[in-house]
């Protein structure tokens, strides 16, 4: 069903927002244009408010700027917006549940498998996310079964 032609100016992908066949240059998620431009005023909006806002939760971020859910987790971990020092939001890493503030990989995680499965997993520096600083494990819920 999906159909991938390469050609000198792109590759012609399937849009995963809306299913439309665009073509793609190989730059961030894979979106159509029309896609892209909804999707960046999404990141803009969100952006602004966790920025003005930095202890807002995500779905407060989400309420109030009318951005699902989804593409605002998204958006961290692609790390095109970072979470704020002391702001509850956390994103947690991909491999030991760690907290990361951006990301899909917190640091330690990430030099470990810089040896094993760096190359073929693909990571780079925007996916290793850096651990919050000043967290405290009674904050947050979901994360005590992390806690020691
Ligand atoms: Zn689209
Ligand atoms: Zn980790």
């Amino acid at each position: 069903m999906e159909n991938y032609q390469r050609n000198a100016n792109g590759e012609i992908r399937t849009c995963i927002r809306c299913g439309k066949i665009f073509q793609y240059y190989g730059l961030g998620r894979c979106y159509c244009p029309a896609c892209k431009k909804q999707d960046d005023e999404a990141f803009n909006k969100v952006k602004a408010y966790i920025y003005e806002h930095g202890t807002a939760t995500v779905m407060e971020v989400s309420e109030k700027t009318g951005v699902p859910v989804r593409y605002i987790r998204l958006y961290l971990k692609d790390s095109r917006i970072e979470i704020p020092e002391n702001s509850p939001i956390f994103i947690q890493c991909e491999r030991c549940g760690v907290n990361i503030r951006s990301g899909r990989l917190c640091p330690n995680c990430a030099s470990e498998l810089t040896n094993e499965m760096r190359l073929e997993m693909d990571f780079n520096n925007e996916q290793i996310g850096e651990i919050p600083r000043k967290y405290s494990c009674g904050k947050m819920r979901f994360l005590d079964k992390n806690c020691d």
